[in-house]
C-alpha cells in the first residue's frame, strides 16, 4: 500500500513549526586489532552513539543556477520543471504523454516506513523531510553560447516536438549569462559556440561570478541559491606544489592570474566565497586541493564529480550483486557511442581521459571488500571506450561485457546494451543533487561527546547516490556500491525523524 505523507510519534522527535528536532541511537563498532599470547587477533566491539539532529523546517524558495545552462542537461531539466508546473501533456506515436519526474530518487521513488495489517507500506522519499519543491525552483546559470533556452533545447534534440512547441513561449525569454571560456581546458571543437563570455582576467571573472549570483538573487527573490556545473567536460588541471595545492597558494596564483586554473575551479572559487553550494556534474578535477581546502575553512557545500546516470550506474549495482554473490568478474569492458555536443567534446584526448578516470574506479570498493575472491591489490580487469557518432545524437549507446569466474572454474559472461537519451537521465539527477543539496544544509548533528550542534562536512558525500566518482574529506572511505550509497541517504533522512535504519528483517512475521 502507497500513502502520501506522514508524521513520526515517538519520544524521540519532536515537529515544531520550525524544526524538526530527534534524538537518534547509532549503532555501530569498534574494531581492536591486538596480540593476544603471541597472536594478532581481531575483536570487534559494538557500541552505541546518541546523536541528535535538527532539521530546519522552513523550506526556502530556491534559485538553481546552472553552468552550461544552454546545453543538453541545462535545457532539458529547464524544460522538464515547467513542464511539470504547467501540468503540460503532449502527443506522440503512441499515447498523450504527461510530464513527470521519473528517473529522480526525491521525486519518484518511495521508502518503506513499516508494515500495516500484513501489508507493507510505502511512503514518497520527498516525505522523508520537508523539501523543496521542483516546481517552484528559479532557474538560471552561464553559458558561453548565447542561444536561449528555447532554441537551446530545439538544438539538443531531446524532447518531443510537440512538447518543444508546447514549451517554447515559457523559455524563449531565457538568456544565459556569460560563461568563462578557455579554449585551454575543452575540446577545440567547442570554440564554435563560444560566443557568449566574461572578459578579464581570473580574478575579474571571479568578481564577475559573485555579482551574477547576488544579482540573481535579488531579481528574482530566492532566499538560497545552489550552483551546479553542467558544462562541457574539461581535462584535468595540474595539481602542482605552490599553485593550487593550499588556498594561499590559489588565491595568490588567481591574483597572478596562472593559466592552469580552469574555469570550473573559478566557478568553484566565486561559489565558496559566496557560500553558496557548488556541485560539479563533470569528471573533471575542479575540486584541486587549494579549492577543497577553502571550502572546508569556510564551511562552504561542495559536491561530486560527474553525475552517476546510465552505465556507472548498472556497473556500481551489477558488480555489487556480483560480489556480494560470491562471484569473482574478472573483466568488465564498456564501449559507448553517443552524438550530442558532450560527445563531440569528449571525442578529444584530454577530455576523454578525465572521464576514463571517473568511470575507472567505481568497482574498487566493492573489490576490496571481498578477500576471498580478490588477492590484496588484485583487480578485474576494466576499460572504457567512447566514441563520437552524430547520428545517433542523445540517444547514446552503452554495451557492457562483464566475464565472472563462477564454480569450479566455469565463466560467466553478461552483455549489456542500453539506449536512450542521455539527457533524460541525467537531468532528474541534477534536480536530485540541487534539493539534496539544499535540504543537507539545513541539517545539524551532534554527537553526545559534543557540546554544540554542526552541519555535515561541507565534502557533501551524502550525495554520493548521485556521482560516478564521489568526492569525500581527505581519509574518509569512497563507497561507489549503489545500494550502500541509497541506504545512507534514506537511513540518515530516517535519523533526522527519529526513524531506525531500514533493516529489512521483518522479524515481526518471522
Ligand atoms: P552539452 O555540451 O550539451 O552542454 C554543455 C554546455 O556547457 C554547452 O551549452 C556549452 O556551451 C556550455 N559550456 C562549456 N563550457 C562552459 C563554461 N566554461 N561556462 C559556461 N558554459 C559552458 O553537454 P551535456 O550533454 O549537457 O552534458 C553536460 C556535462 O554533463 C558534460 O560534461 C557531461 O560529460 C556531463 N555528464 C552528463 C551525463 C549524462 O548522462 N547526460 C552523465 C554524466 C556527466
Amino acid at each position: 500500500m502507497f500513502i502520501e505523507s506522514f508524521k513520526v510519534d515517538s519520544p524521540n522527535v519532536n515537529y515544531t513549526d520550525t524544526e524538526i528536532h530527534s534524538v537518534y541511537s547509532y549503532e555501530t563498532t569498534e574494531l581492536v586489532h591486538e596480540n593476544k599470547n603471541g597472536s594478532y587477533q581481531w575483536t570487534v566491539k559494538p557500541k552505541t552513539v546518541q546523536y541528535e539532529f535538527k532539521t530546519d523546517a522552513h523550506v526556502p524558495k530556491l534559485g538553481v543556477m546552472l553552468v552550461g545552462w544552454g546545453g543538453n542537461n541545462g535545457s532539458t531539466l529547464t524544460a522538464g520543471v515547467i513542464a511539470n508546473r504547467e501540468g503540460i501533456s503532449w502527443a506522440t506515436k503512441d499515447k498523450v504523454q504527461q510530464a513527470n519526474y521519473f528517473g529522480s530518487l526525491t521525486q519518484a521513488s518511495s521508502i518503506r516506513v513499516g508494515s500495516f495489517n500484513g501489508e507493507e507500506i510505502y511512503a514518497p522519499f520527498k516525505s522523508l523531510l520537508p523539501m523543496v519543491n521542483p516546481d517552484d525552483i528559479v532557474f538560471g546559470g552561464w553559458d558561453i553560447s548565447d542561444m536561449n533556452l528555447g532554441d537551446a533545447m530545439g538544438r539538443a534534440k531531446v524532447l518531443d516536438i510537440d512538447l518543444q512547441r508546447q514549451l517554447r513561449p515559457y523559455m524563449e525569454h531565457m538568456v544565459p549569462l556569460p560563461g568563462i571560456y578557455d579554449a585551454d581546458f575543452i575540446a577545440a571543437n567547442q570554440g564554435a559556440r563560444a560566443n557568449n563570455l566574461i572578459k578579464g582576467t581570473k580574478k575579474e571573472q571571479v568578481q564577475q561570478l559573485i555579482k551574477d549570483i547576488r544579482e540573481f538573487k535579488e531579481n528574482n527573490k530566492v532566499e538560497r541559491v545552489v550552483v551546479l556545473w553542467t558544462a562541457n567536460t574539461e581535462r584535468y588541471s595540474n595539481v602542482v606544489v605552490g599553485l593550487n595545492d593550499t588556498t594561499d597558494n590559489l588565491m595568490a596564483s588567481l591574483e597572478r592570474n596562472e593559466s592552469e586554473i580552469s574555469p570550473s575551479t573559478l566557478f568553484g572559487i566565486a561559489c565558496v566565497l559566496e557560500n553558496v553550494p557548488f556541485i560539479n556534474g563533470s569528471p573533471q578535477n575542479t575540486f584541486v586541493p587549494g579549492l577543497i581546502e577553502l571550502a572546508i575553512s569556510r564551511n562552504s557545500l561542495i559536491g561530486g564529480d560527474d553525475f552517476k546516470s546510465g552505465q556507472t550506474k548498472m556497473k556500481s549495482a551489477l558488480v555489487d550483486f556480483l560480489v556480494g554473490a560470491g562471484i569473482k568478474p574478472t573483466s568488465i569492458v564498456s564501449y559507448n557511442h553517443l552524438g550530442n555536443n558532450d560527445g563531440m567534446n569528449l571525442s578529444a584526448p584530454q577530455t576523454f581521459r578525465s572521464k576514463e578516470i571517473s568511470k575507472s574506479n567505481v568497482v574498487d570498493d566493492m573489490v576490496a571488500s571481498n578477500g576471498i575472491l580478490y588477492e590484496p591489490g588484485e583487480h578485474p580487469d576494466h576499460v572504457v571506450v567512447i566514441k563520437y557518432v552524430p547520428y545517433v545524437g542523445d540517444s547514446k549507446r552503452a554495451m557492457d561485457e562483464y566475464t565472472s569466474e563462477i564454480f569450479m572454474g566455469g565463466k560467466s559472461t553478461i552483455v549489456m546494451h542500453n539506449t536512450c537519451e542521455d539527457s533524460l537521465l541525467a537531468a532528474p539527477i541534477i534536480l536530485d543533487l540541487v534539493l539534496l543539496a539544499e535540504l543537507s544544509t539545513r541539517i545539524q548533528l551532534k554527537a553526545q561527546d559534543e557540546t554544540k550542534f554542526h552541519s555535515f562536512h561541507p565534502v557533501a558525500t551524502i550525495l554520493s547516490y548521485l556521482t560516478k566518482a564521489p568526492l569525500v574529506p581527505p581519509g574518509t572511505p569512497v563507497v561507489n556500491a549503489l545500494s550502500k550509497q541509497r541506504a545512507m541517504l534514506e537511513n540518515i533522512f530516517r535519523a533526522c525523524v527519529g526513524l531506525a535504519p531500514e533493516n529489512n528483517m521483518i522479524l515481526e512475521y518471522k
